[in-house]
């Protein structure tokens, strides 16, 4: 899709809502932004060009989902004499998981965040349908499905992230990001009051999961609400701001059904704030005073019982302790409980870790996570190693939109690197961005970096919903990073 048929799309849009939005008024917040524009402009080939490099080496890299193929791409423009291996076994591994949102709340169909890994492998590019089994960086390869190794001079992990579902007691099953082994875990998930859009058909069952409550709220003449629970884990996470837009998107669709006052909806965060950036998180904390929400800080999900509908979470919180004459302070005593709530309707957020076979290798690390120096992407330990997007353990770097910076930060580093120069040129600034969708209609475009502070791309206040971030997210991010990062330019 081109940048003046999204246009086209937002502006039609626009028309239909004159009441809340003059074309004028569009056209000037689409011109005045730098992040609108580089969308719109990344939805077209072209944008950033890489500069040539006639650096030689072979690459290898692991993981062709967004950030993969991605920086395979932006590494087959640059390079004269590209040699450069995917090994990737999921056929749609560059599906668009952004959209799983979308699709759990009614608006898109499977269909049409689904996109296939053989149309998206860049030309020059060899693909290896497998998955690797065993990392060895001292000796400089990986071994493919147990059995065939493959040798490289420069390697890029790229593995995204598992979703870690048997951690919670009552469920089970460990799925990649595709979730294409998800068998186990639907065993519990997708059914009986208990979702998750954490993978793509869990967020087609969230779809009906919404439209079961809803007609279970119509049916509900007690006097007790009807409970909607949606939790949020003890670990990093895939796009922070997902657990609370699936909770936006039910109580917008209770909402429009006319059940609202039927149902409670209460979030169950493991952390005690709603985002790490102050401003966000007051302008959150509002938001859900305005709808009525609960919330429950502190409480950690840590087990389901399906048959009786009882969600158990681990309250935690800290006690003024004995003091300490040595230290002259007092001690911090940890407490915890167990937490019992009934559920009628509960979003599970699964807790998430590297795969195995990455965090337990020489190339992970305690927690995981592939350890490299946040801003150049380099591994700490192995310099012909990088990593980048959901696997590396890099503060904020689970999204698209990290994602977005990194691999071209990655690409100028590996490259000076295979060019011999011993300084890295580029450098990650921590930048990331998330469409918090608060309701069918607006968005609150929380843009932030390491600074834990706003870093708004459009002098307006950026703690406010906005119908045109909205369009945006809707209609010309997924263009931008189908058609835009996956041909490594935008
Ligand atoms: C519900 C949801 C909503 C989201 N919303 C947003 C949003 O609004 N904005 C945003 O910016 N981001 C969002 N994201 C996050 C974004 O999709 C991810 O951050 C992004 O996909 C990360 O890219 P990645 O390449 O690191 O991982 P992935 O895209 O998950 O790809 C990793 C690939 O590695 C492969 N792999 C795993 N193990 C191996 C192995 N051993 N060998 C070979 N290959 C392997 C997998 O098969 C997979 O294809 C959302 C994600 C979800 C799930």
């Amino acid at each position: 899709m081109s940048k003046n048929q999204i246009l086209k799309e937002i502006l039609a849009e626009v028309d239909k809502h004159p009441e809340i939005m003059s074309r004028r008024e569009a056209l000037k917040y689409m011109s005045i932004s730098p992040l609108a524009a580089s969308i719109l402009a990344g939805t077209t080939a072209g944008t950033t060009a890489a500069v040539a490099s006639d650096a030689k080496g072979k690459i290898v890299i692991v993981g062709g989902g967004l950030a993969g193929m991605s920086t395979a791409a932006r590494l087959a423009n640059t390079l004269s004499n590209p040699d450069i291996t995917v090994i990737e076994p999921d056929p749609l591994s560059v599906s668009y998981q952004p959209g799983q949102t979308l699709v759990a709340a009614g608006l898109w169909e499977q269909s049409d965040i689904q996109y296939k890994r053989d149309d998206k492998l860049p030309a020059g590019v060899t693909l290896i349908k497998g998955s690797v089994t065993a990392f060895d960086p001292e000796n400089n390869k990986v071994v493919i499905d147990g059995k065939d190794e493959i040798s490289y001079d420069q390697m890029i992990i790229a593995t995204g992230l598992v979703l870690n579902y048997a951690a919670i007691k009552g469920l089970d099953g460990v799925i990649t990001s595709s979730g294409a082994d998800n068998a186990i875990v639907k065993e519990k998930v997708g059914k009986n009051g208990v979702y998750s859009i954490y993978f793509a058909d869990g967020a087609s069952d969230t779809w009906k999961g919404i439209q079961e409550l809803i007609e279970k709220a119509k049916a509900h003449t007690g006097p007790e609400k009807l409970q909607a629970l949606f939790t949020d884990p003890n670990t990093p996470i895939k796009c922070g701001g997902a657990p609370k837009k699936i909770m936006y998107l039910t109580h917008a669709r209770l909402e429009e059904a006319g059940v609202r006052d039927k149902v409670e909806l209460t979030f169950y965060p493991d952390g005690g704030k709603m985002f790490g950036v102050p401003e966000y998180h007051e302008a959150i904390l509002q938001q859900f005073k305005d709808r009525d929400f609960k919330w429950n800080y502190k409480h950690n999900l840590i087990e389901i019982d399906t048959e009786t509908k009882i969600a158990v979470f681990n309250k935690h919180w800290e006690e003024k302790g004995a003091y300490d004459k040595d230290l002259e302070e007092f001690e911090i005593v940890k407490k915890s409980e167990r937490v019992e709530a009934k559920y009628d309707f509960i979003h599970v957020t699964p807790p998430m870790k590297a795969p195995d076979v990455v965090g337990k290798s020489a190339v992970g690390s305690d927690k995981g996570w592939v350890p490299v120096k946040k801003e150049t992407l380099q591994h700490v330990k192995y310099a012909n190693v990088w990593s980048l997007g959901d696997v590396a353990a890099v503060p904020m770097g689970k999204t698209g939109g990290s994602v977005r910076k990194q691999y071209k930060v990655l690409v100028d580093n590996m490259i000076a690197v295979m060019e011999g120069k011993t300084e890295l040129p580029a450098a990650y600034g921590g930048y990331t961005v998330c469409p918090l969708i608060t309701s069918i209609g607006t968005v609150m475009l929380a843009e932030f970096d390491w600074s834990a502070k706003p870093t708004p791309s459009f002098p307006l206040d950026p703690t406010k919903e906005r119908w045109i971030w909205w369009l945006l997210k809707v209609y010309a991010l997924k263009p931008m990073t189908m058609i835009g990062m996956l041909s490594g330019k935008a």
